[in-house]
């Protein structure tokens, strides 16, 4: 057997097929240099998509250095967008720019940050696995993290398997897994690993020149560690000219064509278009020696030149208190966007913090709005600012669509203005409330652990006939992603139902409410799920393709009714 799958063949738990039934799927490791925030996940994300259109099975993995075992207990502040898979991982948020530009669901194997492999590795110590043995970060750390890189191979059953690495090159704590890639690398033959490596190229206005030196900089810090790029993506916001081009290739030791400018584009889903444009998966497909079939990215082209064309302005307003960091709402936002693209619509983002509506300021930023999108959130804080936003989609017919913590936002405000319930609120901000609307779940009672103790990942949700949400969804039953721990109180079930609320999605056994609905009101909905997890560019979640739908018919109305009063006063003139 050889050295490659021999560990994992050994590892009986993880149920891998032996011999001749194994795929061998070839590896691309991305690592990122000079700075960070320029759009590696995107850029690795894309060239998934690129090699599935050549009509490869790809798998996408995301290694982050950092020691939290997962993203879930971190704030947005520092991490952005909690991206929740279906086996209910919580994970970086450039696993959501893999599911979305790829079209595959990716699992918790995809998501493998240091504090996971450590506490793995400390786990099996206790138990003495080590036989006495002194545990180092090599071999025993990377040996985990080969473990985890190849495991996602297998699972999958992939063709090409892209394995991103969180930071740039020369942070301390990113030793360990560059050190992993460069031994994998080693297991593997010639054509059947590639070093990816963006970079980014600064730009001097005085002389309007891009630099190359930081690039050389990062390459030669690669090289120290043993590691030599195969391809450059070199991210810019401005055109580069064939002479940083070679000056790249000569430099860094990278074959001309595998240097790949990329500028910044002007919506991300060009991106992959732009990509396949230079060659670069040409280039793979001929490192790798596989012969695959020529791109079809018609679809992919398609949406993007709908994006482009949509005329008709569309405001849609996400009220949060993180609403500065953008980041903290990815999958909402191009949620909306999705939406967006499938019903021809130009859409503008307007961010309002929800602290700020609580402290009465802002209010007319909701006035111009054609939507509102309160999403998911944890803790008091800009808690009073949502429950402003919702008691004005209510009153004046705005579309709304709630998240998880924007579905109990939208209950403690029915309970509070038309209910009457006047302290109404959920047991998470004020454990004395009166009237705890939402309250925690039974299952969560006892549990103490704040990481990964949610409940998480997917269930099913059964749809009332005849609903707004049935209508949208055009089916019965739906699976989808959750991440809370209160949920709507049964007690006030009924005294909701016989006031207008329509509890539209319930679990199987008919106790959780998993969407609510307002009967008097063009579309004001809301789930207790993450809707914004399903969606993909080119296959919109109906929830969202519903509510843009109904925020354009409300912004043409308002039109028409301006216009007639307009007309209105010419006559009487
Ligand atoms: N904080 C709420 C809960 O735990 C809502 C969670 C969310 O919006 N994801 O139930």
């Amino acid at each position: 057997m050889n050295s490659f799958f021999g560990e994992l063949m050994r590892d009986n738990r993880m149920g891998v097929k032996g011999g001749s039934e194994m795929i061998r799927p070839k590896y691309i490791f991305c690592t990122g240099g000079v700075v960070s925030s320029v759009g590696k996940g995107l850029t690795v994300a894309a060239i998934g998509r690129i090699l599935k259109a050549r009509g490869l099975r790809v798998a996408l993995q995301k290694l982050d250095p950092y020691l939290n075992v997962d993203p879930g207990t971190m704030s947005p502040y520092q991490h952005g967008e909690v991206f929740v898979t279906a086996d209910g991982a919580e994970t970086d948020l450039d696993l959501g720019h893999y599911e979305r530009f790829v079209d595959e669901n990716v699992s918790r194997l995809s998501n493998v940050t240091a504090g996971q492999v450590y506490l793995t590795v400390i786990e099996k110590e206790r138990k003495g696995d080590y036989l006495g043995g002194t545990i180092q970060v090599v071999p025993h750390i990377t040996n985990e993290i080969k473990r985890c890189m190849k495991l996602v191979g297998q699972r999958s059953g992939a063709d090409v398997v892209i394995v991103e690495v969180g930071g740039t090159a020369g942070d301390i704590e990113g030793l360990p897994f560059l050190e992993a890639l460069r031994q994998l690398r080693t297991e593997l033959k010639r054509s059947e690993a590639l070093y990816v490596h963006v970079t980014f190229l600064p730009h001097i206005g005085a002389t309007d020149e891009l630099k190359t030196k930081p690039t050389q900089h990062s390459v030669r810090e690669l090289r120290g560690i043993g590691i030599q790029p195969d391809v450059i993506i070199a991210r810019t916001d401005h055109p580069v000219n064939h002479d940083i081009v070679n000056k790249i290739a000569l430099f860094c030791d990278v074959d001309e064509d595998a240097v790949i400018p990329l500028e910044t584009a002007d919506n991300i889903y060009a991106v992959p278009l732009l990509i396949e444009e230079t060659g670069l998966a040409d280039y793979i497909l001929d490192r790798f020696k596989i012969e695959a079939s020529s791109p079809d990215l018609g679809e992919w082209r398609q949406l993007v030149t709908r994006f482009r064309a949509a005329k008709d302005k569309l405001r849609i307003g996400i009220v949060g208190k993180y609403v500065e960091l953008h980041d903290a709402y990815m999958s909402v936002k191009e949620s909306i966007v999705h939406a967006a693209i499938q019903k021809d619509q130009d859409v503008e983002i307007v961010w309002i913090h929800s602290g700020e509506l609580e402290k009465g300021k802002d209010r007319d930023k909701l006035r111009d709005l054609d939507g509102v999108v309160v999403p998911g959130g944890f803790g008091y804080r800009g808690i009073e600012g949502k429950i402003v936003a919702a008691k004005f989609a209510r009153e004046n017919n705005v579309p709304y669509l709630g998240l998880c913590l924007g579905m109990q936002v939208m209950c403690i405000e029915f309970a509070r203005n038309v209910l009457g319930l006047e302290d109404a609120s959920s047991s998470e901000f004020d454990v004395s409330t009166p009237h705890p609307i939402i309250d925690l779940m039974l299952e969560q009672r006892a549990i103490t652990d704040l990481g990964g103790t949610m409940r998480l990942g997917e269930y099913p949700c059964v749809l009332v006939p005849n609903s707004l949400a049935a209508q949208a969804y055009g089916v019965k039953d739906v699976m989808e992603r959750h991440r809370h721990r209160f949920e709507f109180n049964n007690v006030y079930r009924d005294l909701f139902a016989k006031n207008g609320v329509s509890f539209s999605g319930l679990s199987p056994d008919n106790v959780l409410v998993e969407i609510s609905e307002l009967q008097d009101h063009p579309f004001m909905l809301g789930t207790q799920f993450h809707p914004e997890f399903l969606s993909r560019p080119n296959r919109s979640h109906p929830l969202f393709s519903a509510f843009v739908g109904a925020s354009a018919a409300f912004r043409d109305a308002k039109a028409s009714m301006a216009s007639a009063m307009h007309s209105g006063m010419e006559s009487a003139e």
